[in-house]
């Protein structure tokens, strides 16, 4: 396989899905060696079988608005790959969302799944519903009209959704409800359920509490504690607010998070007071963190993101894809930046990228930084099976086990000959291999 040749053949057949061949170009490239030992895998023509997605449902959805108005929005899943477990990935409700942005989040969650160690495939879903300034109930007609259409494409043991930007814990119990009502059994299928339905413990958390343990793995192969270090953190939903959480608890300093309209800079890091305020602001509220900015008087940079403007000296971008550019990393390096760690799905340009690995910091992409998040999903659909709750301690362990493990892969996978783990390489190869592997065993379908 010459990687080179697949990415413009698929180039070719699918110009308009850039984030998608950002995605694909960005795997291929680092494993190609390993693909190459392997010529059985391209006698079966692998490399194409496993980049282009199983299947693609698509599918209108039609809604009514508090005002009376109908409103159609798309939906979409993506069945990317179930070698080695169900079919496994979120749900997005964002107004950028399509089939391109489905298509990288899916093939990406493939190797991630892979990486956590449990029997889960890839795949993503959403909508271009865009839930800012929807009332509860628009919320609610909206979920519902969605799973009326997809219900008859998930289920435990073939496909299982979760949450992910736009869609948390109230998105994902209405379509749940509805599943369990079209479905007519109660097995689990979603995950970030909530508690008093099958949820887990920690889940929630997960993304973010994952991310900051798998930064730690990071730091200690440098003697490097985190303690006081500064940190800046893109975005403030789920997997920001968590991360800054954990670091918190952990004694660093957490001078940024943001949302799309700007950011805030707090230089001596948000108290834990502050911190709470931040989760209602979000989650009770659903407000903008311009408002924390002025509750609190702290520094706001309209329309701009953490990365030229504030000190750091590790950053975790945590809002969405492509959100942190070659000139961004730039500033970050110039500035002494010691590690970067991804709680988002492909947040650094492929520039920024080749940035942070030449100049040796400590990089995780996301894919392995923020496979916490799937993997307490993982054990939540475990938990479902076996009708049993496990307790928050039982889960965190399980989780920082996980995180260790991954970044344990990433070592064996992505080690230079100058000593350098590249996390990158590392990620992809270990996903890979064990994808491959499963496809080989089970034959061309
Ligand atoms: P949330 O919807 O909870 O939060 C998203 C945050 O990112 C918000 O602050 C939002 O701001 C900001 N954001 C979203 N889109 C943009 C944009 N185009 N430009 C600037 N800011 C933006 O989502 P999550 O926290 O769940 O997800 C964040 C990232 O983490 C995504 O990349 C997701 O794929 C990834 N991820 C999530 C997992 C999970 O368990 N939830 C698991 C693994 C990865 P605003 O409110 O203004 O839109």
């Amino acid at each position: 396989m010459k990687a080179t040749d697949v990415i413009n053949d698929l180039r070719r057949r699918f110009p308009n899905e850039p984030e998608y061949l950002q995605a694909v170009e960005e795997v291929l490239n680092t494993i190609e060696d390993a693909y190459n030992e392997h010529p059985e895998f391209e006698r079966y023509n692998l490399i194409e079988r496993l980049c282009i997605p199983d299947r693609i449902i698509s599918f209108r959805v039609s809604w009514v608005d508090d005002k009376g108005k109908v409103q159609n929005n798309m939906g979409y899943r993506i069945q990317h790959n179930n070698a080695i477990g169900p079919y496994k990935g979120g749900v997005r409700f964002h107004a950028s969302v399509n089939q391109s942005i489905l298509k990288f989040l899916a093939f990406e969650q493939t190797f991630k799944n892979s990486l956590t160690t449990l029997a889960m495939g890839g795949a993503k879903g959403g909508s271009d519903f865009n839930p800012k300034g929807k009332s509860d109930m628009e919320i609610m007609r909206f979920c519902q009209a969605f799973i009326a259409e997809l219900w008859r494409n998930i289920g435990p043991d073939t496909d299982v959704p979760a949450g992910d930007i736009g869609v948390g814990g109230r998105e994902v119990g209405y379509m749940y409800g509805m599943y369990k009502k079209m479905a007519r059994e109660n097995t689990g299928t979603f995950t970030g359920k909530g508690m008093e339905f099958g949820g887990s413990l920690i889940r929630p958390e997960a993304t973010g509490y994952g991310n900051v343990y798998f930064l730690l793995n990071m730091l200690a192969t440098r003697g490097i504690d985190i303690k006081d270090k500064r940190v800046a953190i893109s975005g403030s939903g789920n997997v920001a607010t968590y991360t800054a959480d954990k670091l918190i608890q952990l004694g660093a300093k957490v001078v940024s998070m943001s949302d799309s309209d700007g950011t805030i800079y707090v230089p001596d890091g948000l108290t834990r007071e502050q911190m709470d305020y931040i989760f209602q602001l979000k989650n009770v509220y659903r407000g903008r963190i311009r408002e924390f900015a002025e509750e609190y008087g702290c520094e706001y940079f309209e329309g701009e993101r953490p990365w030229q403007r504030v000190k750091c000296d590790i950053a975790m971008p945590s809002a969405t894809q492509n959100e942190l550019d070659g000139d961004d990393a730039r500033a970050l390096l110039k500035q002494g930046v010691i590690a970067v760690s991804e709680g988002a799905n492909m947040p650094s340009t492929p520039d920024a990228v080749r940035e942070f690995i030449n100049a040796r910091i400590l990089y995780a992409p996301g894919k392995a930084a923020n496979a916490g998040g799937v993997s307490v999903s993982g054990l939540e659909m475990a938990q479902n099976s076996q009708k049993l709750v496990w307790t928050a301690e039982e889960v965190d362990a399980k989780l920082r086990q996980i995180m260790a493990n991954i970044h344990e892969q990433c070592q064996k996978y992505g080690k230079e000959a100058d000593g350098y783990t590249n996390y990158v390489r590392g990620a992809n190869v270990a996903g890979f291999m064990k994808v491959a592997k499963a496809m080989m065993a089970q034959g061309i379908l």
